[in-house]
């Protein structure tokens, strides 16, 4: 399994995009940057999109997908809320087409929306596909994603601490974890339903003491103009832990 990164940040910039990741090529999951680092050839590879929840920063580029791809019908994946505030706010024949039904501009449905129920298993495209709740506003979600060869990951979406409890329905071998803020703006991290190390490190502690082992942990959706300071204090958390913890920057790739 490849996991190429698009988009790493919560900011837009030259440098910096918003969430998104592939998987092989074929699962994007969230789509803050989903158009702007993909070819028009790339994006004709991608088969279905899993949205975590209902934020711009995750969702904004369904249309412009949508309006690349209009040749044929991609199923997004989310929680009803999520795909609620798809269809109300982007896709919602207004700002741009509805993407959902065939009109005069489009041939066919473009966009087919799917929605998903937390803890159920779905087989999506050749993946195994878990959207479980966790601590962010709008139903927010992590998805634990697993290769037809057998190999997890887990993406916990945009979250606040609380993560154990998920701990013992997964057994992933990757971890791509929010962290959005450093440790000194925990307070607000906690406010908006975000990570910081400090908080990561408590939910990886509790990892390996229901689970026994410690995966590898790739960290994004990080605040720019804070992070150097979150580097600093991740290289920290890895040295204590004894693991490895990577922040993600676009363009990045990890093969599982
Ligand atoms: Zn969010
Ligand atoms: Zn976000």
């Amino acid at each position: 399994m490849i996991v190429r990164f698009l988009g790493t940040h919560n900011a837009e910039s030259k440098n910096t995009r918003l969430v998104s990741f592939l998987v092989d090529g074929i699962l994007a999951v969230d789509a803050g940057s989903l158009v702007s680092e993909l070819t028009f050839a790339e994006q004709k590879k991608i088969k279905a999109i899993l949205l975590s929840h209902g934020h711009y920063d995750h969702i904004r580029a369904v249309p412009a997908f949508a309006f690349n791809n209009s040749d044929r019908t991609t199923k997004v994946f989310a929680t009803p809320e999520a795909l609620d505030i798809l269809s109300s706010h982007l896709i919602d024949g207004v700002v741009y087409p509805e993407f959902t039904s065939k009109s005069s501009f489009l041939q066919r449905a473009t966009i087919k929306l799917v929605p998903l129920e937390f803890f159920k298993r779905e087989k999506i495209e050749g993946y195994y596909v878990t959207a479980v709740p966790v601590q962010h506003p709008l139903d927010g979600v992590g998805f634990e994603i697993t290769s037809g060869d057998g190999k997890p990951l887990f993406y916990t979406g945009d979250t606040g601490p609380g993560l154990s409890s998920i701990w013992n329905n997964i057994s992933p071998q990757l971890i791509i974890a929010d962290l959005t803020w450093p440790n000194r703006l925990a307070g607000a991290a906690r406010d908006a339903g975000h990570l910081c190390p400090e908080m990561l490190k408590e939910e990886l502690i509790e990892f390996r003491r229901i689970k026994g082992y410690l995966p590898r942990v790739v960290a994004i959706h990080m605040s720019p103009p804070h992070e150097p300071e979150i580097k600093r204090e991740i290289r920290e958390l890895a040295k204590l832990l004894e693991t490895s913890i990577n922040i993600a920057r676009e363009g990045d790739e990890f093969i599982l």
